[in-house]
């Protein structure tokens, strides 16, 4: 027989779970059973999803730090990426943050949290959320989000789990390693005169700082590499988690609960729909002169295996061999779509801002315009900061959901339906990473005259 895949195990946890948990929560309601005795089920599957969580929540910083770190040390010598460099991180950004946009749109058009009843404001996970100054400027706000951004002291940072600070310290500390490890010697030296690497006048001091922060660059290459491993093997327990957030919820709130998970997936559903179908084929058309329907052709194996892994590091390889197919060549897609898989995550940014503003408006909190752009920008950080793996944004949620004072356990609500959600995230992942390879080798053949 065929061995079930993780994404069964975690659909069969969640039909388990609400099979459990319906029935109960009918015969409480209808007097079949005590109230009490459906609740204290309700609590045990709670308590059962809250240990899952806390393991996730275990790898969140290391896990940050190390793919940050080796994102931006991945890049090599800063310097000489120049154009090619700056116009990728640029399209990064910008697709991801229009992809954004179009998410908090979408929450905010169809409103899937107002009034749903999930069923944890009372308990523990439902502490009142520390609303960020509720009054204040936008650019108050703002401004107090980027001091904010600077850490003290990252190791506090980091013990506290202040996520923005320590996402800032580790790009930073990735640029600088670089910087160590490509230096010249006459940078390091003052001394030194024209210098080529590698050349006599290369001293030993400098040969040994640049092979101490190569130690740098691979150890925590090394440590990323760990982390995903025991992220993915967290992930494996997730069908125990997911049924007990499902007993919880279905017991403790009944049909309730589904609908308004319903309606938050669709919301997720259509933003990435418009960001794929609409957004990403106009940029290509328009930014790569490249027939949309032509790349998306090329590009299907790639596709259907991002939706079938939710892994975009893992259909790397794939992606690399079709967008050559539709014409990128290699010497652009190698640097390209590695930092892409690693950076660039249209849909997952997209999901972090739709699933907080969500979770906020479950906890009947009205976010104002400041509040949301906070959301957005630490959405587009968490998104950056996220492996391409499995879950990995949901386990960066806390980033976003810490910023505006969201408790970090709120993410359980949304556990349930996320594999689903993952697999067309990590799609909208993989095709914007291909877009922008066309767009980048679109102006990497055709330069323009001046720079
Ligand atoms: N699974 C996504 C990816 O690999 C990341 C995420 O969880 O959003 O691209």
């Amino acid at each position: 027989m065929k061995r079930l895949e993780l994404h069964h195990w975690i659909l069969l946890a969640m039909g388990l779970g609400a099979l459990i948990g319906l029935p109960l929560n009918l015969a409480a309601e209808s007097g079949a059973l005590p109230a009490e005795t459906v609740a204290t089920v309700a609590d045990v599957g709670k308590a059962l999803g809250d240990l899952f969580l806390r393991l996730l929540q275990m790898l969140v910083v290391p896990l940050i730090v190390s793919s940050l770190i080796t994102g931006v040390t991945g890049m090599g010598d800063l310097r000489k990426l120049g154009r090619l460099g700056g116009r990728t991180v640029a399209f990064y950004l910008g697709t991801s943050f229009v992809a954004i946009v179009t998410g908090v749109l979408m929450v905010n058009l169809l409103n899937p949290g107002v009034g749903a009843d999930l069923g944890l404001l009372e308990a523990g996970a439902g502490a009142a959320p520390n609303v960020v100054e509720s009054g204040g400027h936008v650019g108050q706000i703002l401004w107090a989000q980027l001091e904010g951004m600077i850490p003290k002291n990252p190791l506090k940072a980091a013990a506290d789990g202040d996520m923005l600070p320590l996402i800032f310290f580790s790009i930073v500390l990735g640029v600088f390693i670089s910087a160590v490890e490509h230096q010249r010697g006459d940078e390091a030296d003052e001394a030194g005169g024209p210098y080529r690497e590698g050349d006599a006048q290369d001293s030993p001091e400098v040969a040994e700082e640049r092979s101490g922060a190569a130690l740098l660059r691979r150890f925590f290459a090394g440590l990323f590499a760990v982390m995903m491993r025991m992220t993915l093997a967290v992930i494996r327990l997730a069908p125990i988690g997911v049924f007990g957030f499902m007993l919880y919820a279905a017991a403790g709130r009944g049909l309730a609960a589904f609908e308004a998970l319903g309606l938050y997936a669709l919301t997720v559903f259509l933003a990435l729909a418009v960001h794929a179908f609409v957004t990403l084929p106009l940029i290509l058309r328009f930014l790569g002169h490249r027939s949309p329907i032509g790349h998306a052709k090329a590009m299907m194996p790639a596709l259907l295996t991002a939706f079938s892994t939710a892994s975009s590091n893992g259909t790397l390889p794939l992606t690399l061999q079709c967008t050559e197919r539709s014409g990128v060549p290699n010497e652009v897609g190698s640097f390209v779509l590695p930092l892409g898989a690693t950076i660039n995550m249209d849909g997952t940014a997209l999901y972090e801002a739709v699933a907080v503003l969500f979770i906020a408006q479950v906890y009947g909190m009205d976010l104002s315009l400041g509040q949301q752009a906070i959301v957005a920008l630490t959405a587009l950080l968490a998104s950056v900061g996220a492996a391409g793996i499995p879950h990995a944004g949901t386990v960066m949620m806390v980033v976003v959901l810490s910023a505006v004072g969201l408790p970090t356990t709120a993410v359980g609500l949304i556990l349930a339906v996320d594999r689903i959600l993952d697999m067309c995230r990590t799609t909208v992942n993989v095709f914007s990473d291909s877009c922008a390879a066309v767009v980048v080798a679109h102006y990497a053949a055709d330069p323009a005259p001046t720079d």
